[in-house]
């Protein structure tokens, strides 16, 4: 097994990995990005290419390869090994490891996906009724190689079809039930019917690709509802996913820069017709986890939701979201009535033009109310200022608030002081929803603090050699287990030839879960912080620590054998009382 994982990561890099997630800067010999384990406004995700490991200073989480995978997609050991082994061409038959491996409920849950997927496909590409139903995809404006690429496929009108087509291929009637595909009729699960019928399919699959659940149209004119999604399950939590993601990612990251829409079929067209940074929040309300995948690879959000009063409305909840967020957000305006499938068919324009001249979303918004009411009457300059006031309260910037306020204040001839005045007022009448969204994204960064065995072992571990060249020894007894434990790997396993880092991955893999977090946080801590020292501040800061470790060891014995202390007197054991005094007075006479 180990030499499988020594073998896989010799050929992933850790940046190389984790840049598929996150936009990293190179900040001395480490690099830096927004952590894609939680929501932050600054940066406290590290990554070390020289250890290979990544970690968290905010939600302190991170890892090697394996870990980081497993936290970011949601897997567990088995599942990420299949996973970076095919990516590099690994074959776990030769390491005789695929049989060992069991497979994970939810890699069983994928075979199944993909196996319908197959299905689908060949019912559009291969039938009679499939024709009638790519017809209608080509009418719509979709070409072949997007209906390929995007694995599209059509779910045959029957009650057993496709269940009877996975139980021959040795499926699990409960497996069926499951991941979504199927329904019981009985509360046995002995009966079971297809929960899609005569729908077009669209597979929606997770960051690396794999089919995880499905969205079903609806073909015809009264089928209810017209969009039939897979139910939660394992593998498909609707609000953590985004349609298309897999594909576009590259390009969001590139662009620095990602267009959201609502649905399939325009996340489709828009991809097909050149703006390649699109996902669809598969027609649901854009969720905190959605962005927080999207945040670490693009500053600038363009939603581009219907322009119906619903999508309006879900326009601006995603808009307050994002701008907790720290996005900066843009509106994709396309003339009164079309969706985006529809634009792009008809509209004498390219789509990409409209798309370059999105403008912010705020000053949209801004346009959409001075429009909506005149503004001659006091009443209707009141209700401007109700509608639009929260939202201007809500950026961050001073500048451009002002900026504002002093526009609204010409268009409708107010004093700025009225009309700063009269939106205040109207904050606070109304219960503010504000501080409570603000309340959810609580910026952690930066929060690890390390007492002071921990840097010390850190700088051990960072400067090996030096404590080596002078023969610094820590002593044992003011270590803890863990720390301890790692101490004497290190010192077991060092020869003064090994390099920092070639020391580092050796060990790595001996170690326990919870010493392999707790090197990479002292060791990336003190790179971060004593990473410019020289040699000999560094043996200066390590005499320190050592004094002050000690300091705080006799402080705790003191304070402990005085509470033995009142104990004893409190029972009047004369005999015990001596001996806590005695052990005191030594204690005294070492300090
Ligand atoms: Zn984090």
């Amino acid at each position: 097994m180990s030499q499988v994982i020594s073998d896989i990561k010799s050929k992933v890099s850790i940046e190389e990995l984790v840049s598929q997630y996150v936009v990293l800067k190179q900040v001395g010999r480490t690099l830096k990005g927004l952590c894609p384990f939680h929501a932050e406004k600054t940066p406290s995700f590290i990554v070390s290419p020289d250890k290979g490991i990544c970690w968290c200073f905010g939600c302190n989480k991170g890892g090697d390869i394996f870990n980081f995978l497993m936290e970011v997609e949601n897997l567990e050991f088995n599942e990420v090994l299949k996973v970076l082994a095919e990516r590099v061409g690994v074959d776990l038959e030769n390491h005789k490891l695929a049989d060992r491996l069991k497979k994970s409920d939810k890699m069983l849950m994928v075979e199944v996906n993909e196996a319908v997927t197959s299905f689908y496909e060949e019912k559009l590409w291969q039938t009679k009724k499939g024709d009638q139903v790519m017809e209608y995809l080509l009418t719509r404006g979709l070409t072949e190689q997007t209906i390929k690429m995007f694995k599209l496929g059509y779910a045959p009108d029957s009650f057993s079809e496709t269940n009877n087509f996975l139980l021959k291929k040795n499926f699990s009637k409960s497996k069926i039930i499951q991941v979504g595909l199927a329904l019981s009729k009985d509360i046995s699960g002995s009966s079971i019917y297809d929960r899609f019928r005569g729908r077009l399919m669209f597979p929606v699959m997770d960051g690396l690709g794999k089919v995880v659940g499905f969205g079903g149209r609806a073909l015809i004119q009264d089928q209810e509802p017209k969009y039939l999604n897979t139910p939660e399950t394992k593998l498909y939590q609707k609000g953590n996913l985004l349609y298309g993601f897999q594909l576009a990612k590259n390009n969001i990251k590139k662009r620095n820069e990602v267009l959201i829409v609502e649905g399939y079929m325009d996340m489709l067209a828009a991809f097909q017709n050149g703006l390649d940074n699109v996902v669809a929040c598969n027609g649901t309300a854009l969720t905190q986890k959605q962005l927080s995948l999207l945040k670490p690879i693009a500053q600038t959000l363009v939603l581009g939701f219907d322009r119906d009063n619903a999508g309006r409305e879900a326009s601006k909840r995603a808009f307050e979201l994002a701008l907790e967020m720290n996005f900066d957000i843009k509106v994709l305006i396309l003339p009164e009535g079309k969706d985006i499938a529809e634009f792009c068919q008809k509209g004498s324009i390219k789509i990409q033009k409209i798309y370059a001249q999105s403008p912010l979303f705020i000053e949209a918004l801004y346009q959409e109310v001075i429009n909506k009411y005149g503004h001659q009457s006091i009443s209707e300059k009141r209700k401007i200022l109700s509608e639009f006031g929260p939202y201007l309260l809500k950026i961050k910037s001073s500048i451009e608030r002002d900026e504002y306020i002093k526009r609204i204040a010409l268009d409708l001839d107010l004093m700025e002081v009225q009309v700063y005045d009269e939106i205040k007022l109207n904050s606070m009448s109304k219960n503010s929803g504000y501080v409570q969204a603000n309340a959810i994204i609580e910026d952690v960064g930066n929060i690890v603090k390390l007492g002071p065995q921990e840097i010390l072992i850190g700088l051990y571990l960072e400067n090996t050699k030096l404590f080596f060249n002078n023969k610094i020894n820590i002593s044992q007894d003011i270590l803890s287990e863990n720390l301890k434990t790692i101490y004497n790997t290190y010192q077991e396993q060092y020869t003064p030839k090994d390099k920092k880092e070639v020391l580092f991955k050796r060990i790595w893999d001996g170690l326990t879960n919870e010493n392999q977090s707790l090197i990479s946080l002292v060791t990336l801590y003190v790179g971060e912080k004593y990473g410019d020292f020289s040699n000999e501040s560094l043996l200066d800061e390590v005499d320190k620590l050592v004094e002050r470790i000690r300091y705080d060891n006799i402080t705790n014995l003191k304070r402990r054998l005085h509470r033995e202390l009142q104990h004893a007197e409190k029972e009047n054991d004369s005999q015990l009382i001596e001996k806590v005094l005695q052990k005191i007075k030594k204690l005294s006479f070492n300090d």
